[in-house]
């Protein structure tokens, strides 16, 4: 029985069965026998999570364009249906040709959040491979990874054959151009690895041994075999002539972003201190109004959709943002298309930014002040004051929002109890503001307030700090939740657990590699999930894996120590953390890279002008 054949019974049991058909409208189909490169790409969530992620579309596109090579998608099936394929044989197959991974040179996996990867392994051993690739034989495909999180590769280093470092556009094509002359040849993964360790941005980590300390920190960090010391991240220089698709694959079902997608810039000039992405995307490059007019009017043209979204980490910081907004109203409006800028920041919330964003959608407000007070947005270098909160809820206000949708992180190096009370008074202070305003909607006023706990990441100021404990984030929320008194605000927190676990696998080294391992062995799988995490689980797999939570999430490193990460250059330097950090703990800003350049590290990078802020 053929597999399409096994699978129309099964399909009637699961819910949302149109996750693992494929056939969807833009997808590629290409004769398996006229091309001599297969890869899955594996994105370890549901298919509406893998399907919305924007650096799967592009690199769907950019291997599908090579007439040699066919790029297929792999999600993490849900619980239902994995007990169903277990049960009736069926491995990990791809959507596009329901082939089983077997038939693949390459499953590539997107890293984005440290709470997917028990379902990396689930993935791997779905496909009928170990996932433990001492374990896994020559007749696997080759197992490889990107994504953010893999800027600290070490935790899923017994996994994983090969990372990408980086912006994948131009690395992933010299990768596979490497493996089809390996495999014209006689594919042998050691020889294979050697090579491709070779290839700027990818590193391989069976060709590093680390040896550790007796208190468990790490002793030393050795390459091998001709494996560079320190793997640098490759970026693509100009975002405008960047290949971007020219249509979307249109699901069948709901996703988490169902809308045509244009990315308008990379990386962020703003420098918050706990925000991975705003150094590790450093440095930014915008791209040129004319091509996004054009991307964006392919996008909605060839997929019919008609909503579209302007997305990086900072729209409004993009440099030609107002005459982008002009244009493409202009066109929006005339298409009937609503548009959407889901990063704004208030510093540059003008007035006339408002008007033509109220053109388009007059729903909740959305802004993230990210701390209490000025001192805390300070240590954090937010580099934004209660009056410039205050002055973009009163714009929103006035232009006839009745809610806005507050975000803030606690648990932040230097933090107190009074600083997070101070979340709360700052709610209040919005909620009479709205009342005091004479040109206001005639409605009641909501504040909601969303509460993040703070997790340190590698490859920020923060990442030698320890985190809070359970007690002490506890003790905060309380804290909070007791002080707030007004019906017009309502409070929202993040689960302590998963962030604390978050915090251990952000920070981690290659030890916890047996602690992931047992973790899934148990039974853990979509962790990020409330209802299937399950806390207890991790702490026995931690537990028995020899290791602590404490070691990982809330010990405070030595500015000395060797970290798990220090074979990675994201482009900033150890030094310009270090400065930073010394910073945050005198609540001293730094100015953002378009006032003046913080010298992070990250222009070495960089070979082209255009469109770049450190050239400006
Ligand atoms: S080198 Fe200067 S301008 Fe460029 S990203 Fe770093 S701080 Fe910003």
């Amino acid at each position: 029985m053929n597999l399409k054949d096994k699978l129309e019974p099964l399909l009637l049991k699961v819910q949302k069965p149109a996750r693992y058909i494929g056939g969807e409208l833009h997808s590629v189909v290409k004769d398996p026998a006229a091309v001599d490169f297969r890869i899955a790409l594996c994105f370890p969530d549901t298919d509406e999570i893998g399907m919305s992620h924007l650096g799967h579309k592009i690199l769907y596109d950019i291997i599908n364009a090579d007439e040699h090579c066919w790029a297929e998608r792999a999600y993490a099936p849900w619980i239902d249906f994995e007990k169903l394929m277990r049960e009736n044989d069926i491995p990990l197959y791809g959507l596009e040709s329901l082939s089983p991974m077997a038939e693949f040179d390459v499953m590539g996996f997107s890293l984005q959040y440290e709470l997917s990867y028990t379902n990396v392994l689930n993935m791997i051993d779905l496909a009928g491979f170990d996932p433990r690739r001492e374990f896994r034989g020559e007749d696997a495909p080759l197992i490889i990874a990107g994504g953010p999180c893999a800027v600290n590769p070490e935790p899923l280093a017994d996994f994983i054959d090969l990372f990408q470092i980086g912006e994948g556009e131009e690395m992933m094509m010299e990768m596979i151009e490497l493996y089809r002359a390996h495999k014209k040849k006689g594919y042998k993964k050691a020889d294979f690895l050697r090579e491709a360790a070779q290839i700027p941005g990818i590193y391989v980590p069976s060709l590093y041994d680390v040896e550790y300390k007796e208190d468990g920190t790490i002793a030393s960090v050795t390459p091998k075999d001709g494996a560079p010391e320190k793997v640098v991240k490759r970026i693509v220089q100009d975002m405008s002539s960047a290949k971007y698709p020219e249509t979307f694959i249109v699901p069948y079902i709901e996703t988490v972003h169902d809308r045509a997608v244009l990315e308008v810039m990379r990386g962020c000039i703003r420098g918050c201190r706990f925000c991975q992405a705003g150094f590790i995307y450093r440095p930014m490059r915008a791209k040129d109004p004319d091509v996004l007019c054009r991307q964006g009017k392919s996008l909605c043209e060839s997929t019919g959709y008609d909503e579209m979204s302007l997305s990086s980490l900072s729209t409004s910081d993009h440099p030609q943002v107002e005459e982008l907004l002009d244009r493409m109203i202009d066109y929006t409006n005339e298409q009937k298309i609503s548009l959407s800028l889901p990063s704004l920041r208030v510093d540059n919330f003008s007035e006339s930014l408002l008007e033509n964003i109220s053109n388009i959608r007059k729903s909740g407000l959305t802004i993230a002040p990210e701390a209490g007070n000025h001192r805390m947005r300070d240590v954090i270098n937010k580099n934004v004051d209660e009056q410039e909160i205050f002055d973009t809820c009163r714009i929103a206000f006035e232009g006839g929002y009745t809610s806005v949708k507050l975000y803030f992180m606690s648990s932040l190096p230097t933090e107190t109890v009074e600083d997070v009370l101070d979340i709360g008074r700052l709610a209040q202070k919005i909620v009479e503001m709205y009342f005091s305003l004479e040109k206001r909607p005639r409605k009641m006023v909501n504040v909601s307030i969303s509460v993040a706990v703070f997790v340190p990441k590698c490859f920020t100021p923060f990442q030698w700090v320890g985190q809070d404990t359970f007690e002490m984030v506890e003790e905060k929320q309380k804290a909070l939740v007791d002080s707030i008194r007004s019906r017009k605000i309502s409070v929202a927190w993040h689960d302590v657990h998963t962030s604390v676990l978050e915090g251990v696998f952000a920070r981690g080294d290659r030890k916890l590699g047996a602690a992931l391992y047992n973790a899934w062995k148990n039974g853990c799988t979509f962790d990020s999930w409330t209802e299937t995490f399950c806390y207890d689980k991790w702490v026995k797999a931690i537990a028995d894996a020899g290791l602590t939570m404490e070691f990982y999430a809330s010990r405070t490193r030595d500015l000395d120590e060797i970290l798990p990460w220090d074979m990675i250059d994201v482009g900033v330097s150890k030094e310009f953390l270090k400065r930073e950090w010394e910073k945050a703990q005198c609540a001293e800003t730094t100015r953002n890279c378009r006032e003046q350049c913080a010298n992070c590290g990250a222009a070495k990078l960089m070979t082209c002008k255009k469109g770049a802020v450190c050239f400006e």
